[in-house]
């Protein structure tokens, strides 16, 4: 559903990607692992057409996606939920989601999908009323899932959401991707929880220094010999 076939992408005069190519099947949950500053986070920008991809090319559905507006991104069915949760702290959780769901075709929509989304995150409908800058580090990493959630995208890409996260609530939060995944939606996870990551994804790469240092179906991956290319240098 996803391609990227040789991209680069950079800041500037800085190159960040070099050649990279992938693949996020449709319903398939795909994660990207790597050490810091391997440019995962770049790559997610760069789909996202938030940093210039200067080689290569992105596709969705074999139709190219390289140069498309990132504010045009919903009308092609994807959802980034970026990383660091970002909430809007001074708007109500209910208000945060509503503005989920801020494209004029997702409007009408948007009583069913609040009631989607207090179904998957309990916790959410407890808290509708109160202001996101008083949840939890947890809650509102919740919160920005179920925002991103509400303008129902086919591809959702999720950048570290585990960060920082208590080990109970990381339990919950995979909990819900393995939903997500079962309930069809096509996912690219980056994670800095290796095991984690690929005990919940069907496809894995691994980034270091800018390119992909392996790619392997979930089953296939051996978490010693994964570790051993991650920290090497
Ligand atoms: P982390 O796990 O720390 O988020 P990452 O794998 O997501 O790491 P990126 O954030 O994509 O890595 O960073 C990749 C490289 O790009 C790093 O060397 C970083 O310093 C550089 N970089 C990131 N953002 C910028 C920027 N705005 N301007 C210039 N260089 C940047």
């Amino acid at each position: 559903m996803l391609e990227l076939d040789q991209v680069r992408a950079g800041y500037g005069a800085i190159n960040v990607l070099w050649d990279v190519s992938l693949k996020a099947e449709a319903g398939k949950l795909t994660t990207i692992i790597g050490p810091n500053g391997a440019g995962k986070t770049t790559l997610l920008r760069a789909i996202m057409g938030l940093v210039p991809v200067t080689a290569g090319e992105i596709r969705l559905n074999g139709e190219r996606l390289n140069g498309t507006p990132t504010w045009e991104m919903a009308d092609h069915g994807i959802a980034m939920i970026p990383e660091g949760r970002m909430v809007f702290r001074d708007m109500s959780v209910e208000e945060n989601l509503i503005m989920g769901a801020f494209h004029k075709s997702h409007r009408q929509h948007v009583k069913r999908r609040l009631e989607e989304a207090y179904e998957m995150f309990p916790r959410l409908r407890e808290r509708r009323t109160q202001l996101a800058g008083s949840l939890s580090g947890g809650e509102a990493q919740m919160l920005a899932m179920a925002r991103g959630l509400m303008s129902d995208p086919r591809l959702l890409i999720i950048d570290e959401p585990s960060l920082g996260l208590a080990p109970l609530i990381v339990n919950e939060l995979f909990e819900i991707l393995e939903r997500l995944k079962a309930g069809g939606r096509t996912i690219v996870l980056v994670e800095q929880n290796t095991e984690r990551a690929v005990a919940v994804a069907d496809h894995v790469y691994l980034m270091q220094s800018g390119r992909v240092a392996l790619s392997q179906s979930a089953s296939e991956v051996q978490l010693q010999h994964l570790h051993d290319l991650y920290f090497a240098r």
